[in-house]
C-alpha cells in the first residue's frame, strides 16, 4: 500500500481496514446484472474482495497512473480502464445494465452522482463510501435543512439506504470528515408520465433559490400568475418527489399552452 503515494488532489484516502473493505464489497447485491464497475480502486483493497465474488464482467476505472501501474503488477488479470470516470462513455463500455461500487474520491462525489443520473437507465445499483454529510443529504426528505437537488433527483429513480458509518481513523491519510456507506437501487416502475428533462430543470431552478417560494423562482421559466395551486406557494424544501412531479406536469401544461397560442397567433399574422 505504501507503494502509491496518496495524492490529495485526487481525493486519495486509502482504506486500511480489510474487514471493512470486505464488508463494503459484500454490500453490492448484484442481483439482476453481470457487469460491475469499481470507481477508483487505488491500491485495490476493495478490488481484491470484488474479484473473489467472480462477477461475469468486472472492470475498474482509475485516473492515477501510479495506482494503475501498481494494480497491473498486483492483479494481472484485472480489466483496468485508465482514465476519468466523469469522462467515461458508459454506453460503449457496457452493453447492458451494471452495478457501480467504490470508495469515492470525495472531492467529486456530487459529479459522480450527476453522471449516474445521466445513465440512470443503465445503472441498476450503486454502492459507495462517501462523506457522511453527503450521505445524510442524499437520504433526507422534505423539511430537512440538507434536503436538496441530489436528494430529489436520486430519490426519484433510486431507493437509497444508509448502511453504516466508517470512522476517519481507518484511512491513510485520514480524511477530515466522517464517512458512510450507502446503497442505491434503481426502482423499476415509472408510475406516471412526466417530462424528465423538465423535471431536472424544475428541481434545479427552484432549489437554486431555496428561500424563495416556487412561484417566484419559476418566473424565468414560466408565468404562473393566475394559477391557484398550493405547491406554487411553497418552498422547494417542503416538496416531496411526487410534488415535484406534479409541479413538472403543471409547468409542462402551461408551456404547451403557450406554444399552441404562439403558433395560433403566428397563423393569424400570416
Ligand atoms: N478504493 C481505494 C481508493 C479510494 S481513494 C481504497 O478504498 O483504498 C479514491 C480513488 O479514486 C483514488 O484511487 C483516486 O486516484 C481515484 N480517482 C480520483 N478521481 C478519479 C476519477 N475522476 N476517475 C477515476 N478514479 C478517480
Amino acid at each position: 500500500m505504501s507503494m502509491v503515494k496518496a495524492k490529495k488532489y485526487l481525493g486519495q484516502h486509502f482504506l486500511t481496514d480489510r474487514n471493512i473493505a470486505r464488508k463494503i464489497s459484500l454490500c453490492l447485491e448484484a442481483k439482476d446484472y453481470s457487469n460491475v464497475l469499481e470507481i477508483g480502486p487505488g491500491t485495490g483493497i476493495l478490488t481484491a474482495y470484488l474479484l473473489e465474488r467472480g462477477f461475469e464482467n468486472f472492470k475498474v476505472i482509475e485516473i492515477d497512473n501510479e495506482a494503475v501501474e501498481y494494480l497491473r503488477a498486483e492483479y494481472r488479470s484485472l480489466d483496468i480502464i485508465e482514465g476519468d470516470f466523469l469522462q467515461l462513455d458508459m454506453d460503449s463500455t457496457f452493453d447492458d445494465r451494471l452495478g457501480i461500487i467504490g470508495n469515492f474520491p470525495y472531492n467529486i462525489s456530487s459529479q459522480i452522482f450527476f453522471k449516474v443520473l445521466e445513465y440512470r437507465d443503465k445503472v441498476s445499483e450503486l454502492t459507495c463510501m462517501l462523506q457522511k454529510e453527503v450521505a445524510d443529504r442524499l437520504v433526507s426528505g422534505p423539511g430537512s435543512k440538507v434536503y436538496g437537488i441530489l436528494s430529489v433527483l436520486l430519490q426519484a429513480y433510486y431507493d437509497i439506504e444508509l448502511l453504516f458509518n466508517v470512522p476517519a481513523g481507518v484511512f491513510s491519510p485520514p480524511p477530515k470528515v466522517q464517512s458512510a456507506v450507502i446503497r442505491l437501487k434503481r426502482r423499476e416502475e415509472e408510475l406516471v408520465y412526466y417530462d424528465e428533462k423538465l423535471f431536472f430543470k424544475v428541481v434545479k431552478i427552484t432549489f437554486n433559490q431555496r428561500r424563495k417560494i416556487i412561484k417566484n423562482s419559476l418566473k424565468p421559466l414560466v408565468d404562473t400568475s393566475g394559477l391557484d395551486n398550493m405547491i406554487l406557494k411553497k418552498r422547494p424544501e417542503q416538496l416531496g418527489i411526487d410534488d415535484f412531479i406534479e409541479l413538472t406536469r403543471l409547468v409542462e401544461t402551461i408551456l404547451n399552452r403557450n406554444n399552441i397560442s404562439k403558433k395560433n397567433s403566428h397563423g393569424q399574422d400570416n
